[in-house]
């Protein structure tokens, strides 16, 4: 059973269901960075630039170029996120 689904639903319902006021009453200090939040809502939407997406917005692109650098054929956001070798604590 994949648990990717529920999960992502899960953090994005925590994003995108903060209480409005709560920014401004702590002084338009956000708990994530900019960058952090553009980051997590084009991993969301998908529009991340990683392979799947390349694949799916470039037609002519080749095995390499939507592969992940790990030997992944497909490098998808679930891939870098959950499972690539990578992105282990252990490599980082
Ligand atoms: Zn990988």
């Amino acid at each position: 059973m994949c648990v990717w689904p529920s999960a992502l639903n899960i953090a994005r319902d925590r994003v995108f269901t903060a209480p409005v006021g709560q920014a401004r009453e702590q002084g338009n200090k956000d708990k994530f960075s900019r960058l952090t939040r553009s980051t997590f809502y084009r991993v969301v939407t998908g529009h991340a630039f990683i392979g799947e997406y390349t694949r799916r917005f470039y037609p002519r692109h080749t095995r390499e170029q939507i592969a992940c650098p790990c030997g992944e054929p497909i490098e998808t956001v679930e891939h870098v996120l959950l499972h690539c070798p990578r992105y282990t604590a252990e490599s980082i």
